[in-house]
């Protein structure tokens, strides 16, 4: 075989009597640029459900979308950089700070899919004891009580003792109904999250639709579990909560929580639970004739698109088609909305993990996006997703602008809109 041409470096070069130094062959000699020892990326990529990871070319696209890298220094193209000079994912706060947004996937010429590397190398850690004990408390807290707040199951319904209008239980009914509404555990337990609640269930009431709930038979659907390494956790909670929905018969699952819907939608049915689910703003959206919208709600209102519910499931007018047919309401978008909308922080795990994050990163995303909010001349931000209330109220106080900026959930500018519940609400 010919032997290839190499360029060889001497010290100097004589040239007509000339004596030059040589450096300037030094550039025929081939640079390392490229040689890692690439086995904790390999080790990385070989979990599975991690396998994208690898895919990553370094484009930088997701960087300049990632939520995360807005108050810290991240993406899925550092990600992979950091894996690939051998720093463990797994053994890193990176592996804890990305909340499933889907912002990255959805610019990604090379679909490096952070909503399946998350889980999975993440339930790696879970299983080698690497998790963060915030989280662990969430976890046990759901595997013990049926919700990760630690409340007594017993107390699930306790709720509806001041809706003020009826609010059956499907155990007690013993009859179908067309809307079985899965309530879930924050607007179950959460003060605000109970004030949505109480919203929801007097728009309900006032528009005669047949609906019930599980009361103490409910459990977490467990997909913020999911994504934070629980599988297994999840599976159970599946389980129980398909068992239980076995036993009722109704036309149509109504879930408050888009983390909810994104379980029933995707990942029940693989564990034999198919249910017709609809957002509780898809249910509303074709009933605003009807709804009696009457009352004015004199305010500058933006609407914050939860991430589970847009970005992972593609629905974003259901929510607005409702804020826009309140009288009074002048809805603004903020520039960051739809499929490009910012992230509360509350997703895969993130709601657990606040003491960890703060650790991590200069800001909450929540404090960001209730200061973009008021940029963009807000007195109101909607939301409609029951992490959204506490974290967005913990924000506006926590970045001194309490009585600048109302947190409300769209149920509960409905009900003010319908005469539901008091003005005094918007005080
Ligand atoms: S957008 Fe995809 S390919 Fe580009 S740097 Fe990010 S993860 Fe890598
Ligand atoms: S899913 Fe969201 S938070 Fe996670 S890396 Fe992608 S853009 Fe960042």
């Amino acid at each position: 075989m010919e032997e290839k041409a190499k360029a060889v470096e001497l010290p100097s070069v004589t040239i007509d009597g000339v004596t030059l130094p040589a450096q300037w062959n030094r550039m025929f000699e081939p640079r390392v640029i490229n040689q890692y020892d690439i086995s904790v990326l390999e080790e990385t990529t070989a979990i599975p459900g991690a396998e994208s990871l690898g895919y990553c070319y370094q484009c930088g696209k997701c960087t300049g979308v990632c939520p995360i890298d807005t108050v810290g220094d991240y993406s899925p193209r550092k990600i992979f950089r950091r894996t690939q000079i051998g720093i463990p994912l797994i053994d890193s706060p990176d592996l804890w700070l990305c909340t499933t947004c889907r912002n990255c996937l959805r610019v990604c010429p090379k679909e490096v899919n952070m909503i399946d590397i998350m889980p999975a190398v993440r339930e790696q850690a879970v299983l080698e004891g690497k998790a963060p004990q915030e989280l662990l408390t969430a976890f046990e807290n759901t595997a013990r009580y049926g919700n990760p707040l630690g409340e007594a199951p017993r107390k699930r319904a306790d709720w509806t003792k001041s809706a003020g209008v009826e609010v059956r239980i499907m155990s007690q009914l013993k009859a179908p109904v067309d809307v079985l509404w899965f309530v879930e555990c924050y607007p179950s337990y959460h003060p605000r999250g109970k004030d949505a609640s109480v919203a929801l269930a007097r728009i309900l009431d006032k528009l005669g639709i047949d609906f019930g709930i599980l009361g103490v038979e409910e459990k977490c659907a467990g997909d913020s579990q999911r994504m934070a390494g629980e599988r297994g956790l999840f599976e159970m909670l599946a389980e129980q909560n398909i068992s239980t929905l076995s036993k009722y018969e109704f036309e149509t699952l109504m879930v408050t929580d888009p983390h909810a819907y994104n379980a029933f939608l995707h990942e029940y049915p693989k564990l034999g639970g198919s249910y017709k689910t609809v957002h509780y703003t898809q249910l509303l959206a074709p009933l605003i004739d009807q709804m009696g919208l009457s009352q004015e709600v004199p305010a500058r209102v933006t609407f914050h698109d939860p991430c589970y519910l847009g970005r992972h499931n593609g629905e974003y007018e259901a929510p607005r088609r409702l804020l826009e047919a309140i009288p009074g309401i002048d809805l603004v978008e903020m520039g960051r909305c739809k499929e490009r909308s910012y992230c509360c922080g509350g997703g895969g795990g993130g709601m657990w993990l606040d003491s960890f994050t703060r650790d991590h990163t200069s800001a909450r995303l929540s404090e960001m996006r209730v200061r973009e909010a008021i940029e963009y001349g807000a007195e109101i931000l909607a939301v409609a997703c029951p992490y959204e209330v506490s974290r967005f109220e913990d924000a506006v106080k926590s970045t001194g602008n309490a009585g600048r900026l109302k947190v409300m959930d769209i149920s509960e500018l409905l009900a003010l809109s319908m005469g539901l519940i008091p003005m005094e609400a918007l005080a």
